[in-house]
C-alpha cells in the first residue's frame, strides 16, 4: 500500500513540481489549491499519512487549516512557507505543525524531510502483515513457517526469506528490479549476486504455486525483475 500524501498549495508550478517528485519516489498524492476546499475535506486531509501545507492560500491559511486538523488528528504536516523568518516558523509549530520548510526550498531535502514524516507509517504498515495466504499455504510472519492447510505440514522459512516475501508483499502487483530487492532486502552494503534471487524465487514457486512453471504469484518480468500478485 502506497503512502498517502495530501499538497495543499495555490502556485501551479511549484504544486505540479511536487506532485510529479512525490510520486517518483512511490507516493500516492492527492493535490489542492485554495484553504476552503481544504477546510470541506478535513476528515480527508487527517487521514492521509503526511500533508504538506503552503501558508499562504486563498480563503483559509495553512495555519488555520493545520489548526483544524488538530481537533481530531495527529498526521505529521509539514508547513512550506515564503515567509521563512523564526517566527513563523515557531507559530507553524505552535499551531500543530510538524516541520517547516522556507520557499524556495531543494528538492532533496524536501524530500528527505518527507521521508523521516511518513516513516511512523512505513512502519505501521510494516507491522499489520502477520500472514501471507497463497492457495492452501499460510506464512505467519511472526514465526516464519508456511504451513500447508491442506496436510498440516509445516516448512521453515529463514528471516531473508521472509523479509524478501514481505518485501514482494508490500510491492504487490508492482515490477521491482533485482536491484531494488536487493536494496531494500540486503542493504546497500551487501552483494549477493542476482542468482541469489533467484534462487529465492525458484523456492518460492516450489513452496507456493500449484504449478512452478507456471506461477499464478510469482512472475518474472523478462531483463527487469519480478512482480508478485495474489490475483
Ligand atoms: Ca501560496
Amino acid at each position: 500500500m502506497a503512502i498517502r500524501i495530501y499538497v495543499v498549495e495555490d502556485e501551479p508550478s511549484l504544486r505540479e513540481m511536487v506532485q510529479m517528485n512525490l510520486e517518483l519516489d512511490g507516493y500516492e498524492v492527492t493535490c489542492l489549491s485554495d484553504g476552503l476546499t481544504a477546510m470541506n475535506q478535513l476528515s480527508e486531509l487527517g487521514t492521509a499519512d503526511l500533508v504538506i501545507l503552503d501558508v499562504m492560500l486563498p480563503n483559509h491559511s495553512g495555519l488555520e487549516i493545520c489548526e483544524a486538523i488538530r481537533k481530531s488528528s495527529a498526521v505529521p504536516v509539514l508547513f512550506l512557507s515564503a515567509k521563512g523568518t523564526t517566527t513563523d516558523k515557531i507559530e507553524g509549530l505552535k499551531k500543530g505543525g510538524n516541520d517547516y520548510l522556507g520557499k524556495p526550498f531543494d528538492l532533496e531535502e524536501m524530500l528527505l524531510r518527507v521521508r523521516v514524516l511518513t516513516e511512523p507509517a512505513r512502519l505501521a504498515q510494516k507491522q499489520t502483515f502477520h500472514e501471507l495466504i497463497l492457495g492452501h499455504k499460510v506464512l505467519n510472519f511472526e514465526t516464519y513457517t508456511v504451513l500447508d492447510t491442506a496436510t498440516h505440514e509445516s516448512e521453515s522459512l529463514s528471516k531473508k526469506e521472509v523479509d524478501l516475501l514481505r518485501f514482494f508483499l508490500e510491492n504487490e502487483d508492482k515490477v521491482v528490479s533485482r536491484d531494488e530487492i536487493l536494496d531494500n532486502v540486503w542493504g546497500k552494503d551487501v552483494f549477493p549476486t542476482s542468482r541469489t534471487i533467484d534462487n529465492f524465487i525458484l523456492h518460492f514457486r516450489k513452496l507456493f504455486e500449484e504449478d512452478p512453471k507456471n506461477p499464478k504469484y510469482f512472475h518474472s518480468i523478462r531483463s527487469v525483475g519480478y512482480r508478485f500478485t495474489r490475483n
